[in-house]
């Protein structure tokens, strides 16, 4: 790429403009959320492209809420939305707007259109409307009452908002031409008659703006240069001109779209979201197996690892289902130079050393990143008595299983080299401890042996340990495109979490947000449940390939320990 390149059309499109000075001045964009429910991933496209190109060209980017069904809305999606677009990294800065603050604008433009003769009041049903609106093959038909006088519609309109009619008596309707071959543009209601309170204005309206017709004007009166949308909205900009045409208020926006995020095995559909939430299918709107931003949140991802995912996907006009792996990289990448490593058990199984001295505890020094020495390190207690993975053991061992099996070795990180030399079972026959002997030479970094064996696990010290309850998360849906099946309960992964009650090393305090247990993943600590008796962890993402990379790590301690 070379200097003057972006890295998107809607990128190179803004430099274009402004080296032809087709564009003059700040570029000022929007993200328009309707608040209806909370924000998912695929609205983080939309807030890092409107709010990364404005600041990119020193302009301003307006949270504006778009309010216009105060059927569907409410203050508390308001202030989550508020607080998911902080959370990312973006200020509106004093630029915090919405839709129903230029309802008196919207009023008197649909008033200066009715004088132009371009609107009129339709007093059809709805269903009739959608009869005369014709199809894709067919033309459609003028409405009886398209030859209302001015005056008439005047006296109608005015009457719609003073509230003389039912809802659904009448409408207003933009006069533009019922034969279109674009449907948007065969006559499209602009006002409809909606007699309940509004979140923002309570009762002074009677009617609202349709989304069309608010939309673009809203953006003309705020003075936003670019309005950056989705590709639905492609056929909908011929109607967004012709408003724009019509009452030429003095900043002109330009309306350009790019394709929607769509992330397999997420939903990003408000609607169906909203079942989920409402019928407690899921843990509230923030429940960590969900898209949505608060789920996110919750979950552990960093905001900086969404916003790498999202310039990694890109902007362009087609259409896409993104793996659910690309998103997990950039949450990995970000988390392996952040998180410092701990050790935790998930699934316990007891082993005593037994010619290690019944009262003795002594420290074994953990480094607590591989890659960043001023991240220090950390005292880890070793006693007789620990806990390892249950997955660590094999009584009937594979020849290339590398961990811990009768008479065999494995080094515990950090410490000792130990043999297994007894499995120890109840009366059922389950094992309920191992009992190993170590090998006092071999302590990790004592340099006095550079005994190796291939495998290394991790532990932590029973009676050191602090108990902790861990969600292991897995994908919610059993089918890539969730959102596709009309019905949302069709495809739920019956396992997509499962509870463990884990064993953590004691070093793990409330400071540690997010970690690395190692070899087992990224985890943070829940947001929600999380108390001081028993810490909460979720489970952020696993480890791609944390044998090879164990591995490599012990090699490279134990070097630097013989050095
Ligand atoms: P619904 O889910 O009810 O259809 P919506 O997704 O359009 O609603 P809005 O609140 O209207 O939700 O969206 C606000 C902005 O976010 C819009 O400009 C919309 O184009 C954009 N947006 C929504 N979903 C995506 C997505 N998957 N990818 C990119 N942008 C999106
Ligand atoms: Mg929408």
């Amino acid at each position: 790429m070379t200097e003057n390149e972006k890295t998107d059309f809607i990128r190179q499109m803004i430099a274009d403009d402004i080296a032809t000075g087709r564009h003059i001045g700040p570029v000022v964009t929007r993200f328009p959320p309707e608040p209806n429910g909370f924000l998912h991933i695929g609205h983080a496209k939309s807030i890092c492209l409107n709010f990364g190109v404005a600041e990119e060209n020193n302009g301003r980017t307006f949270l504006r809420f778009d309010d216009t069904n105060p059927c569907k809305e409410s203050e508390e999606y308001v202030e989550a939305i508020k607080h998911d677009v902080r959370w990312l990294g973006f200020n509106w800065e004093g630029s915090l707007t919405h839709a129903s603050d230029y309802f008196d604008q919207l009023y008197d433009s649909a008033i200066q259109l009715i004088n132009m003769d371009k609107a009129y009041v339709d007093s059809l049903s709805a269903e009739e409307i959608r009869k005369y609106r014709g199809t894709l093959t067919e033309v459609g038909k003028d409405s009886p009452y398209r030859g209302r006088s001015r005056e008439e519609n005047l006296d109608l309109f005015q009457r719609m908002q003073a509230g003389e009619f039912a809802d659904g008596e009448h409408v207003l309707r933009a006069k533009i031409d019922m034969s279109s071959p674009n449907i948007n543009l065969r006559d499209p209601t602009i006002y409809r008659i909606r007699k309940i309170s509004h979140q923002n204005t309570g009762d002074k309206w009677n009617i609202y703006p349709m989304y069309d017709f608010a939309h673009g004007l809203s953006d003309a009166f705020e003075g936003v240069t670019h309005s950056l949308c989705t590709l639905e909205f492609e056929d909908h900009r011929p109607l967004y001109d012709w408003f724009l045409d019509q009452l030429k208020p003095t900043n002109r926006p330009r309306q350009t779209e790019f394709s929607r995020l769509n992330l397999a095995y997420a939903l990003t559909s408000k609607r169906k979201l909203t079942t989920l939430v409402e019928e407690g299918v899921v843990d509230g709107w923030d429940d960590p197996r969900l898209a949505t931003l608060a789920g996110m949140r919750r979950r552990g991802y960093p905001p900086a690892a969404i916003r790498d995912f999202i310039a990694r996907v890109g902007v362009t006009k087609k259409e896409n289902l993104i793996e659910m792996g690309v998103l997990e990289n950039s949450i990995r990448e970000n988390l392996n130079y952040e998180a410092e490593r701990r050790m935790a058990v998930m699934k316990p199984l007891k082993i005593v050393i037994t010619n290690y001295p019944d009262e003795k505890t002594e420290t074994v020094t953990a480094i607590n990143h591989p890659s960043r020495p001023e991240l220090g390190t950390r005292e880890l207690p070793f006693s007789r008595e620990l806990w390892i993975e249950e997955s660590d053991f094999m009584e009937e061992a594979p020849r290339k299983f590398f961990r811990l099996k009768p008479g065999g070795e494995v080094r515990l990180r950090f410490a000792y080299i130990i043999r297994c030399d007894d499995v120890i079972k109840n009366d059922s026959g389950q094992i309920i401890e191992l009992h190993c002997s170590y090998d006092p030479e071999t302590r990790s970094g004592s340099g006095s042996s550079d005994r190796r064996v291939k495998g290394t696990i991790h532990w932590v010290s029973a009676q050191h340990a602090h108990s902790a309850e861990v969600r292991l998360y897995d994908r919610l849906f059993t089918v890539p495109q969730p959102g596709s099946d009309p019905d949302v309960h069709k495809n739920l992964n019956p396992n997509s979490v499962e509870v463990v009650k884990a064993q953590i090393e004691p070093s793990l305090s409330v400071q540690d947000r997010s970690v690395q247990f190692e070899r087992l993943g990224y985890f943070s600590l829940d947001i929600v449940d999380h108390s001081q008796e028993l810490p909460v962890f979720n489970r952020i993402v696993t480890l791609r390939d944390s044998w090879a990379k164990i591995e490599r790590q012990a090699v490279m301690i134990s070097n630097q320990a013989n050095s």
